[in-house]
């Protein structure tokens, strides 16, 4: 049914924390249900937790098992700041929606923040404010116009002058962008956090299973798996991250190759506020702390997907992105001791693809994407809840799959 291909490689630097273990079992016979998700990362997690919290019995199926995609590979820097400036968006979507969409991102981020706490999930959650240098793609006057367009849709905006930025972050670039109410976070205690919060309201997860088949009827939609059981059920989800089904149209979708490592924990060398540093360069380079006060650096994409391709570059982009961070920060120690690549979706406009499927009405697609891909899973668990419940999601139809 999905793509299949190796979604990551190397070490993440997650594996040095502990998250909580999800209670799987394998599917040994044939189930009904009201949603079946398909998928256990951070996409499939949030939906099963926003969907068991409405009252829904729900099954989950993963054919490896929780967090074990691309979820554990993320950088998991929290933003509502969409990977294509506000100002660029403009020119493809317009003013009225582009703003919509970075609105509801940035409602999105704040919800996620606020359904944490509620649920009591220790993931790690820091408030970050993110600073977006000057790069090669925009300027200090592209900056300065990106902030004043953010303002004027309602999104706090600081630009920073060269001056303001040595003396505040001690970083020598032309200028930045400051903005706040972005996380920081670890993807698999969150993602096994909201696994567990399903579970105690009655979902079941089965893995390693693997959906293989799906038959969409009026009534009801029928999933093969691997295994032989058959699972019923009114409505299906499909999380499956950068594996695409058949089903879903993937002309708008790419994917592509990122890097990122983590250096060894130095609480002492971090920047002032640890804040979220990203540049509008291409290629493109982005920067978090842990809590223990490890720095994490990303970026160096490339347009292809091939894994074996992407898996021996490991070296040369580890090296590269290395010497960056040292460039920026001269006094932290650069070396990592995590390294790793994975698979990364994109769309022209960097939005994400959410909804009924055509001509499906019951089967969603959820897929998160790129460098907002957190942000974007908790877009999708709102907007699957309301169509589930029958009330009306003011967004939806910015994101949803072309008829
Ligand atoms: C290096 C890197 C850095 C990143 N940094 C960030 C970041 O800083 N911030 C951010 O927001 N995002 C970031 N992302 C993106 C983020 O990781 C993804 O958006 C997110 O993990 C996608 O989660 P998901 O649940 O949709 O997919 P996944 O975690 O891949 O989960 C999908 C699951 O579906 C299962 N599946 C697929 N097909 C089937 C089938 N037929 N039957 C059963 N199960 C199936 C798979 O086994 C998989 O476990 C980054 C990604 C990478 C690779």
């Amino acid at each position: 049914m999905t793509r299949t291909f190796d979604l990551r490689s190397g070490r993440p630097v997650w594996m040095a924390y502990r998250a909580p273990s999800v209670p799987c079992t394998r599917l040994r016979r044939d189930a009904r249900t009201d949603v079946l998700v398909v998928g256990m990362g951070i996409s499939g997690a949030m939906v099963a937790e926003s969907l068991t919290a409405a009252g829904f019995r729900v099954i989950l199926v993963d054919r490896r098992g929780p967090m074990l995609g691309s979820t554990p590979a993320s950088t998991a820097l929290v933003q509502y700041e969409i990977d294509v400036p506000l100002t660029r968006l403009t020119r493809s979507l317009g003013r009225g929606r582009s703003e919509q969409a970075w609105r509801r991102s940035r409602l999105a981020v704040a919800n996620l923040s606020a359904r944490i706490d509620e649920l009591g999930i220790s993931c790690g959650k820091v408030d970050r404010s993110s600073l977006l240098l000057t790069g090669n793609d925009l300027g200090a006057g592209g900056l300065r116009a990106e902030a004043e367009a953010r303002r004027a849709a309602g999104l706090y905006a600081e630009y920073l002058t060269r001056a303001r930025l040595q003396e505040r972050f001690g970083i020598a670039r032309a200028g930045a962008i400051l903005s706040p109410g972005n996380l920081a976070l670890d993807p698999r205690q969150l993602t096994a956090g909201l696994l567990l919060c399903a579970i105690e309201r009655g979902a079941r997860c089965h893995a390693p299973t693997k959906a293989t088949i799906i038959e969409a009827g009026r009534d009801r939609v029928t999933v093969a798996t691997a295994d032989g059981p058959v699972i019923s059920a009114a409505h299906v989800i499909l999380a499956t991250g950068y594996e695409l089904t058949e089903l879903v149209p993937t002309k708008a979708h790419a994917v592509i190759s990122t890097w990122a490592i983590a250096t060894r924990a130095q609480p002492r060398a971090l920047w002032p506020e640890e804040a979220l540093i990203w540049e509008s360069s291409d290629p493109y380079l982005y920067l978090r702390t842990t809590g223990d006060g490890r720095i994490i650096c990303g970026g160096e994409d490339e347009e292809f997907a091939d894994e074996s391709a992407r898996d021996a570059l490991i070296p040369t982009k580890t090296a590269r992105l290395s010497a960056k961070l040292a460039r920026l920060f001269p006094s932290v120690d650069p070396r990592p001791e995590f390294a790793w690549t994975g698979a990364f979706g994109t769309t022209r406009t960097g939005l994400p693809l959410i909804g009924k499927l055509p001509g499906d009405p019951r089967v969603h697609a959820v897929m998160g994407y790129g460098g907002n891909g957190i942000t974007f899973s908790r877009i999708a668990a709102e907007i699957v809840r309301a169509d589930l419940t029958g009330a009306t999601d003011a967004d939806a139809a910015l994101f949803a799959f072309e008829a």
